[in-house]
């Protein structure tokens, strides 16, 4: 077995029986990285001379014994989490060379536990998207093909794009992500890999570029259940410098995975079931919830009314709080500027300059429904209907434990195609903005292939903080898929 198609959990193991050494994992992942992110793009940055000083101080620590948790694991790092000494660009132009002079809680947790930065993954810009294409820094190929249309370019699905990419072709062993709205969750099933979106506040936000921030969550991206337990245990926990950060626990995920289902009660939620949603898929949720039937939990039919509310209603208070968010980048204090014969044409330009057409889309989309006479009729009126998407959810865990739904109303779709209406693109998200507008953890799992040999992942959602049932349910969803499908394009592939 090549070191790169190790899990982490196999690769620790590996470290401390000193089967290998951390150099030499870093290493294999740097060369992999050489031969396939020209052509994968899931990288904007690689750091190699930091990766390699990280893998040395890991080898050092495994020698004398004090190994941590995540010491000589080499992980990528999804280019929103500001990282100390190393540029930080969310994708943007705006940003230009900025090189961030502190390290986010997140990333600074992990470091804590000895991982190994590879570098900075790419993503939609600003991480608004859901298909790696809004990137100025290009968009990222996803290593699955078509096995009928393998000259196909794919999306790898976004925002979390160059994360779940470069996880899935074996250039990273796990990689952090953030979560709006689906974009943990929806490259993960594209790119065949695991995914959670942890509680609201259950990982600090501080450090990571802002976009939404009532729904903004980082979270872990891995090929295992077991290895995003690993990764969640490191990520999380409570941060003073995020007022939203809750001040909680961080239970043992690793042992969560290994509780089984028997006795629970997994709900199903009826309006789930969309028009249009393809065959693959619905037979997938069927399997699924049969799985989880055979493993002992009880199935429960339940309604979670306002669902088709969520949508429309996310696509108000996330452009809403983007407007708010990116005024920052004024060409004046950040970035990337553009002179303009005065301050105001400055401003213009080097916002014009500096956005892409997506986030300039979401700016004026959010200003306007702030504006003086249309915030009532539409923040206001968005933010109730989320209040109502909380209590359909509150009302759904009086009776049950978890539910399982599908995490994307597609497999991975071809660039170029959902580009030319934006709200094609935007319904990708159908599936997994209602738990974002609730705050509750979701996880995507792989668990089968359509008949493009294209990986699906079923999603299951839990109670707030209850992230243990949802790794529970996962690890069982995921043994009885026994999901062993790899991409086309993958190191020594
Ligand atoms: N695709 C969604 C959007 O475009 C979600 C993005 C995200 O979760 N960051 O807003």
């Amino acid at each position: 077995m090549m070191l790169t198609d190790l899990t982490i959990a196999a690769a620790r193991d590996g470290l401390r029986a000193k089967a290998f050494s951390a150099v030499e994992l870093t290493m294999a992942h740097l060369h992999a990285i050489e031969a396939l992110n020209p052509r994968l793009n899931a990288y904007i940055t690689v750091s190699h001379a930091r990766a390699v000083d990280r893998a040395r101080a890991a080898d050092a620590a495994l020698a004398a014994g004090d190994a941590c948790a995540l010491t000589g694991i080499p992980l990528a790092i999804k280019d929103l989490f500001c990282t100390e000494g190393v540029r930080t660009t969310a994708a943007s132009k705006i940003l230009g060379p900025f090189v961030p002079p502190y390290e986010s809680t997140v990333t600074a947790n992990l470091l804590r536990d000895g991982a190994v930065f590879l570098g900075k993954a790419n993503l939609d810009e600003f991480a608004m998207g859901s298909s790696n294409m809004t990137s100025a820094y290009g968009p990222v190929e996803n290593p699955w093909k078509r096995r009928q249309d393998p000259n196909a370019v794919l999306v790898p699905g976004g925002s979390s794009g160059g994360s779940a990419a470069a996880v899935s072709a074996r250039l990273a062993m796990g990689a952090t992500g953030t979560d709006t709205g689906g974009s943990i969750r929806q490259p993960a099933a594209f790119c065949g890999i695991a995914g959670i979106k942890p509680t609201y506040g259950r990982c600090s936000r501080w450090g990571v570029v802002a976009f939404a921030s009532s729904l903004d969550q980082p979270g872990p991206l891995a090929r295992s259940v077991e290895d995003c337990a690993i990764l969640l245990g490191s990520m999380a926990g409570h941060d003073p410098k995020d007022s939203t950060s809750a001040n909680v626990p961080v239970p043992d995920f690793r042992a969560a995975c290994r509780r089984g289902v028997k006795g629970l009660r997994i709900g199903v939620p009826r309006e789930y079931r969309l028009d249009g949603t393809p065959d693959a898929i619905e037979r997938l949720w069927r399997q699924g919830i049969g799985w989880l039937r055979d493993a002992g939990a009880e199935i429960v039919d339940v309604s979670l009314p306002h669902t088709k509310y969520g949508l429309p209603a996310y696509y108000i208070v996330a452009p809403a709080e983007c407007s708010s968010n990116l005024a920052r980048y004024d060409g004046v204090r950040f970035g990337a500027r553009v002179a303009g014969g005065d301050l105001r044409e400055l401003y213009e330009r080097s916002r014009a300059e500096g956005f892409g057409a997506e986030v300039r889309r979401r700016v004026l989309i959010g200003t306007y429904v702030l504006s003086a006479g249309y915030y009532d009729a539409y923040y206001i009126r968005a933010q109730k209907v989320r209040t109502l998407i909380l209590r359909d959810f509150t009302d759904a865990f009086a009776t049950v434990d978890a539910l399982v739904v599908p995490t994307a109303p597609s497999a991975a779709f071809a660039q170029g195609e959902n580009m030319d209406d934006p709200i094609k693109m935007y319904l990708n998200d159908v599936f997994t903005i209602p738990a974002s507008m609730a705050g509750v953890p979701g996880m995507s799992v792989p668990a089968g292939l359509d008949a493009d040999g294209l990986p699906l992942g079923l999603q299951v959602i839990g109670r707030p903080f209850d992230e243990e049932t949802v790794f529970a349910v996962s690890a069982a969803i995921e043994q009885a898929a026994g999901f062993t499908a790899v991409p086309a394009l993958r190191a020594g592939g």
